[in-house]
Formats: structure tokens, sequence, C-alpha cells
């Protein structure tokens, strides 16, 4: 196809798409119109809304078939759920009130999954491509997407909704060839999938092979399955599967999973310092690593390097090795001189290829080479291999074995340094201590290793639902610390009030049937224009909100009181 060709084709398709949206837009309205319209029938007589529950059904039908093609998985999904829940209400013998609360509840997100989808869609034409490479997020703030495909649409709404309390975006799927289709147009991040379909002969091990044949790079799948016998299991390994969990599906211990497969939606971008008098060739190496998602800042007055160190955290330091007036040898063994980078990962960039001085460099500070010149796929790769190693070796000193939240005494630490860019920056900074209500009762009732699910649960929720530049501790045994950069009292008690919500509604399994769990927080801030504070005072004042959150009924989030200037 000419070049013209192809950007005709692609304005073509975008502006149909942009049309799907107009009519999407108004069957949204007509939907909500006749929702309050069936509501107040319902309030009068008791009954259902016949009429108005069919209409309602007509329009959802064709918006879960409709949606997908056109990139949004997201409707397409909820209007699938809104489907099969008028479906259950409409039938004799259903319980009118509760379905129609469900109903509503569907219908009030559908917007915003509409808004979703739009925001995440990729540029019209990508959609068509099969072979689209899957991408890691470079976007802090996109959600993860997860697949579900389970033809039992209980299970399957079970899923979804748990699925969101987290903080994954999900889309359903009750057919596994609309699933098929679906996922080929836009590969998710994951694949939950049941094993055995009830109305298709086919296995999702088979499905999976089939969809296999078609993408260049799977996404991850989980199994999901009633039984769990020897040849299933094996079946499923065969199949490449990453994880199996047997019905009824235990969501948290799901979500522990996919937060493993996913390591990168968590992980705030790699940062690299490059050090070099070359501007452009800085330059150059410091846009083929933000194409990667990291973040590269130069730096070419080797006086300013502790500035910038402090300044600007780095995962690793590439550091040429002649500078005008200075040696990239003595340099590191400067930074080394200071205990709080003395393991900082250090990499010259030289042209050295004498390996007598190599070794001798090594010894004194730095860790490794990248010569020069270096073609740039080679470049981006290497310094991607150091930095994911001394990053991984970093979070393994740091992390709370048990949730992989930073331990105690690091989230202080981490507190100190956002405090310290507030100031400096002059904006607004958050400090969140929460601990969960009556946890030695679930302790006591269900037993300590389900207390710790439940501890790794509301770890997992945190990581999904805030931002990758928060920092986020585990204080002690139940209890949390978060710090939210650039966030003021107002904001972060919604998204805290959010992470509430979203946690009691999580349900967790034991011997005893199904439990909720709540929990309460404590808040301070310093605003953008505030006076400076300690550590200490934000975390004495949140910590004088939570205890007031406890004091007064638990699952609540108190704002502490506005730190006197
Ligand atoms: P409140 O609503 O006032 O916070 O009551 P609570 O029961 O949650 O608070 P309390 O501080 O009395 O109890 C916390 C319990 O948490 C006591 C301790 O045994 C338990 N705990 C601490 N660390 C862990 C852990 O790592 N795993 C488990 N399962 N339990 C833990
Ligand atoms: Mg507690
Ligand atoms: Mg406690």
């Amino acid at each position: 196809m000419a070049p013209e060709e192809n950007n005709d084709f692609s304005a073509k398709l975008a502006q149909l798409r942009d049309d799907y949206v107009c009519r999407v837009r108004d069957e949204l309205t007509q939907l909500v119109a006749l929702e309050k319209q069936g509501r107040g029938e319902l309030e009068k007589d008791g009954r259902l809304p016949q009429v108005a529950a069919s209409e309602m059904r007509s329009i959802a039908h064709r918006l879960a078939g409709s949606a997908g093609t056109f990139g949004f998985a997201a409707l397409g999904g909820r209007a699938r759920v809104l489907e099969n829940q008028l479906d259950r209400a409409l039938t004799p013998g259903a319980k009118v009130s509760p379905a129609w609360v469900a109903v509503r509840k569907s219908l009030s997100t559908l917007q915003y999954d509409l808004q979703r989808d739009i925001a995440n869609a990729a540029p019209a034409s990508q959609t068509l491509n099969p072979l689209q490479e899957r991408m890691p997020h470079q976007d802090s703030n996109q959600l993860a997407r997860v697949a579900v495909v389970e033809d039992d649409p209980h299970v399957g709404e079970d899923l979804l909704l748990t699925l969101e309390h987290f903080g994954f975006a999900v889309s359903l799927f009750t057919s596994p060839e609309m699933a098929q289709k679906a996922i080929l147009a836009m590969p998710p991040d994951a694949i939950v999938l049941d094993q055995h379909f009830a109305l298709t002969p086919m296995q999702g091990t088979e499905w999976v092979r089939q969809l296999q044949q078609s993408l260049c790079s799977m996404p991850p799948v989980l199994f999901i399955s009633s039984s769990r016998d020897f040849p299933t299991l094996y079946e499923i390994a065969e199949a490449g599967g990453r994880g199996f969990f047997s019905k009824p599906v235990d969501v948290p211990q799901l979500v522990s999973r996919l937060e493993k497969l996913l390591p990168w939606r968590q992980a705030e971008p790699y940062r690299v310092l490059i050090v070099d008098d070359d501007r452009p060739l800085s330059e150059r190496f410091k846009l083929l690593l933000e194409r990667q998602g990291m973040v590269a800042e130069t730096l070419d007055q080797p006086t300013r390097l502790l500035d910038e160190l402090h300044r600007f955290r780095p995962d690793l330091v590439l550091m040429d090795l002649y500078l005008p007036g200075y040696s990239g040898v003595t340099l590191a063994r400067l930074v080394r001189l200071q205990q709080e980078w003395c393991s900082l990962p250090i990499v010259y960039l030289s042209a050295e290829t004498d390996l007598d001085r190599q070794l001798e460099a090594m010894d004194i500070g730095a860790d490794d080479f990248i010569a020069k010149p270096i073609a740039d796929n080679h470049f981006v790769a290497s310094v991607g291999v150091r930095v994911r190693r001394a990053r991984e070796l970093n979070d393994l000193l740091r992390q709370d074995r048990m949730t992989g939240l930073l331990n105690h005494a690091l989230i202080k630490e981490e507190l100190g340094h956002e405090l310290t860019r507030a100031t400096r920056e002059k904006t607004a900074l958050a400090v969140v201590m929460l601990d969960i209500d009556r946890f030695k009762g679930i302790n006591d009732r269900y037993g300590h290793a389900t207390g710790d699910l439940v501890i790794c649960a509301l770890a997992n929720l945190l990581r999904q639902r805030l931002r990758r530049t928060d920092r986020i501790g585990r204080y002690g045994g139940e209890e949390f610390m978060a710090v939210l950069p650039g966030c003021g009292l107002a904001q972060v008690q919604s998204v805290i009030d959010q992470v509430r919500e979203h946690f009691q509604a999580i349900p967790f399994v034991s011997d005893e049937g199904e439990f909720f769990v709540t929990l309460s927080a404590g808040v301070a801030a310093i605003e953008a224009d505030g006076r400076g504070h300690s550590g200490d005072q934000l975390l004495a004042a949140a910590d004088g909100a939570l205890y007031q959150a406890k004091n007064t009924g638990r699952n609540r989030v108190v704002l502490a009181a506005t730190l006197p200037g």
C-alpha cells in the first residue's frame, strides 16, 4: 500500500471509530433514562419493569457485540455483564430488587469504561494488526488489562468485580470464540482462562494453542478449573500455563500471582544518569533509554555530580571514562567515598579497549564497561540488563519479605527523601497510615495463614491502586504507610477512600466460607504552599488521625487537622 493510501485508510478508520463513539454515547444516555424510568416503576409496585428491562437488554446486547471490534474491550465486557444481569432479572421468579441493584451498578460504570477505552485505545489502524507486539506499560497510571475467559457468567462476573477492586482493567468474555477475536485485536497483559467450557468441546488448553499460533507474544495465562486432577494439571503445564486455581477461585491469591507475572507494572521506571561531556552523544543515549520507558538525565559538569545524585537518585550511572579535566575512574571513586552511594552501580562508557586498563578501573570503583561506539539496540539492551539487575538487588534488600513492599526503616527513609524534594520544589506531599480493622479476630477465627493472605491482598491492592511514584511500606504487622508526592489533603482523601471502598468489597475465602475485611486510615499532608515540617511531625499527625478513625467506628479515612505553620 502506498503511504497516502495508508494514511487515507487510517483516517477512515478513525472517522468510523469517532462515529461509533457518538452512537455509544447516545445509547448510554438512553440506558440511563430507561434505568431511571424502570426504577420508578419498581419502587411504585415492586414488579420488574418489563418494557424498560427488555429495551435495556437489547441495547446492552448490541453494545456487547460491537464494542470489541472497535477496540473498546472494557465497554464490551461490561455491556455483556449488563446483558446477562438483565437476562437474569427477566427470568420468571427472579428476585427483582437485588437484580436491579446489580444492573444499576454495571450501568454506572459503563460511562467510565467508555472513557477508559477511548483513553487506552491504540490508533484505529493498529487494532487491526494481529501480530502487534505486547509492550510493557510506559504510562504510569495505565491499568493492567486482564482478559477473563469464563463461560459461566456468575463465576466470570465475580472474578471481574473483584479483580476490578484490585485495580485491574478487566474484560470478560463468556464465549471463547469472541475472546479470541478480541484478544487478537488487542492483546491484554494477562489472561485468566477456564479450562473447561460447558458449551464447547474445546478445552482451555486447546484454545491457548490456537491463540499462540496467531500471536507473536503470548500474554501469561492463568487457568481456573473445578477439577484439579493430575491429567488436567499436566495438560495445563504443557500448554505453558503460568498458574492454576481451582474453583471457587481465591481471587486475592490469583492477584498475587498476577502481580508476580506483571512486574513492570508497579515498578517505577528505571533511572539512569549519563555523565559524559559529549552532549549530542549523551542526548542520544538519553533518548534511546527514554524510548524504552526509562528516565534518563545527562550531566556534563562533573562538579555537580553529587548534587545530581541527591536530586535524581539514579539506579545506575553511565560514566564517561575521560572528561575534560577529570578522570571517570576518580569520579567513580569519589562517589564511592560516600556511604550513601557505595553500592550504586557505575558503568563506564568508554572507547577503552585495553583489558588491563578496564580491570584496573573496575577495581577502583565501577562495575562494568560499555564500549563506544555501540549500536543502538546493543546499547539499550546492555543498559537494560544492568539496570534491571541493579534494581532487583536493591529491591531485595529493601523489601518486606512477605508483601514485597518497603520495610519499616525504608519507608521512613523514603518519607525523608520525598519531604526534601517537596520542600525544594514547593509541591504537596501526603502521608497515609493504614491499619486493618479487628485483624486479631481474623487470625483467631481463620488462622494465621489466612491472616497473612489478607495482609498480602492489601499490599497488592495498594500497589495496583496507587501510582508508581507513590511509596508504599509495611510499617508493622497489619499496618501500612504510604507517601504520595504531589498530593494535598483533598486529593489523597479521595484516593485512600477509594482504596478503603475497594478493600471492603474483596471476598476472602476460608473453610467457613467467604468473609470481608475493612481498614482504617489516617492522612496528613503538606500543601504546595505549606511551610516546612519534619517527617516525624507528618507521621505523628497521620497516626493521630488513624487513632481517631479507630475510635470513631473504624472503616473510615480521617484527615489530620492542618499542621501548624
Ligand atoms: P484494630 O481494629 O484496633 O486495629 O484491631 P486489631 O485487632 O487489628 O489490632 P491489634 O493491634 O490488636 O492486633 C493486630 C494483630 O495482628 C496482632 C498480631 O498477632 C497480628 N499480626 C501482626 N503481624 C502479623 C502477620 O504478619 N501475620 C498475621 N497473620 N498476623 C499478624
Ligand atoms: Mg488493626
Ligand atoms: Mg495494628
